[in-house]
């Protein structure tokens, strides 16, 4: 996991970069880095290590500018050095990027390059991206960013500054989430929601192969095929005190003991007693279908597919329909008979599991009717399935699943009543 922010604004950027890192610290690193741009030009400094290591380079360096970028790389391709560190630079020092993700066809593209003249210092796939868009690059920064992307193969959030575009950061992405974030006479960027938080509620969330041209008043978003994106910022409900530690001394053991609020939380306002089964207004639309399917297939990664596991059991215990549990990342490579008696169920914490992703539009591509379960409202699964269940657990910072593993399977468990009652099960045999 790695980690993009980005500030544009009125403000020094360099301690909003910062916190913005830090926010981000819980998702695991091995490199930080930092690029500004202010009235010293370019100024940027990346290393191995922590977040620390950065900043203890940074005292005593006039770092002013009120425009930047920063990365916490979690490196796949080149050893995690201070070189293979993010930003990358093109050839004059003038582009700089960051990035998440591989370029799977990063070889051909370095070969392709080296032919063309540009140095390529650094062993990571990511040098080859600021490389591409030096290469058209003839003032324009968004449409040179364009021309490089539509010649790469696999995923990526980047985060693009060039010297000769001041205030202007260009931002894409596929496969690898990106969110903006919109002030007043600022805006941000950041490749996880919690970095954004202390500054603004109001967000846009990139879709894959949207970019975006993020000045301090604009965030023009479009297709990276220039097809122009309408989007409005939604509004985030988390607080900046949910994201923080509040005494505890680490942020699973704060997630363990918020489990009986988050429990409540996932079935607030759903459960409708008078009828005794369950109100789910985000598969509301779906009932007549569901009401007709003969077979359940969920799919999910690590903690969500255990608490798939535990579905099973209850969809299978109180409505009687057949569930299969597929670990996402094998369901994506192979060939599942789904027929119009089927559903599907994707569940996601943060709802950018990138197999379970890829699982949610092979189904969706076979024709499936495709709910989600999901904590992080906006994401990209909330977005893309046809319907679904938030379980609104809050941030969950800790990187082994609590209270979002026992917000999952309370939703599970209304899906299970509401499929039940739809069918008329008496609920008698319970227990038998
Ligand atoms: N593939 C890039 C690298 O190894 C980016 C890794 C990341 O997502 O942090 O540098």
């Amino acid at each position: 996991m790695c980690g993009i922010i980005g500030y544009v604004g009125e403000k020094q950027a360099l301690p909003i970069l910062i916190e913005g890192l830090r926010r981000m610290e819980y998702r695991g690193y091995d490199s930080a880095g930092i690029a500004l741009f202010g009235p010293n030009g370019l100024q940027y400094e990346k290393y191995a290590g922590k977040i620390a290591r950065l900043e203890e380079h940074l005292v005593g360096k006039n770092y002013t500018g009120t425009w930047g970028i920063a990365h916490t790389r979690w490196a796949t391709h080149g050893e995690p050095n201070d070189n293979n560190a993010h930003p990358h630079l093109d050839c004059t020092g003038e582009i700089a990027l960051v990035h998440n993700g591989i370029i799977e066809n990063y070889a051909t593209l370095h070969e392709w390059l080296q032919r063309r003249g540009h140095k390529i210092t650094t062993d990571t796939d990511t040098e080859i991206l600021v490389h591409l868009i030096e290469d058209s690059y003839d003032g324009d920064l968004v449409e040179a960013t364009r021309v490089a992307l539509s010649q790469v193969e696999g995923t990526y959030g980047i985060a693009v500054v060039s010297r000769n575009n001041p205030g202007l950061i260009v931002v894409a992405r596929h496969g690898s989430p990106l969110v903006i974030g919109r002030g007043n006479g600022e805006n941000f960027v950041a490749s996880d929601v919690a970095a954004l938080l202390r500054h603004t509620n109001q967000v846009i969330y990139l879709d894959d192969l949207e970019m975006a041209a993020i000045t301090q008043d604009k965030t023009d978003i479009s297709k990276i095929d220039r097809t122009v994106v309408n989007r409005d910022s939604e509004e985030i409900e988390w607080s900046l005190e949910q994201i923080e530690r509040g005494g505890h001394a680490h942020f699973m053991q704060k997630e363990i003991h918020e489990q009986p609020t988050t429990i409540v939380n996932a079935m607030r306002g759903r459960l409708n007693l008078d009828e005794a089964t369950a109100r789910l207004n985000g598969i509301k639309r779906h009932l007549d279908e569901l009401g007709q399917i003969d077979r359940i297939i969920i799919t999910a990664c690590g903690t969500s597919w255990h608490a798939a596991l535990i579905g099973e059991y209850m969809i299978e215990d109180l409505a009687r329909i057949p569930v299969e549990v597929e670990y996402a990342s094998e369901f994506r490579y192979r060939s599942p008979i789904i027929d119009p008696g089927t559903a599907v169920f994707v569940i996601s914490q943060s709802g950018e599991t990138a197999d379970t992703l890829a699982a949610m539009r092979e189904a969706k591509r076979k024709g499936a009717t495709v709910l989600g379960i999901c904590n992080v409202v906006g994401s990209t699964i909330a977005r893309e399935t046809d319907g679904g269940v938030y379980i609104h657990a809050g941030p969950e910072i800790g990187v082994a699943s609590t209270k979002a593993f026992t917000s999952q399977i309370t939703v599970l468990s209304l899906i299970a009543l509401l499929l039940g009652r739809m069918r008329s099960m008496s609920f008698l045999y319970l227990g038998r």
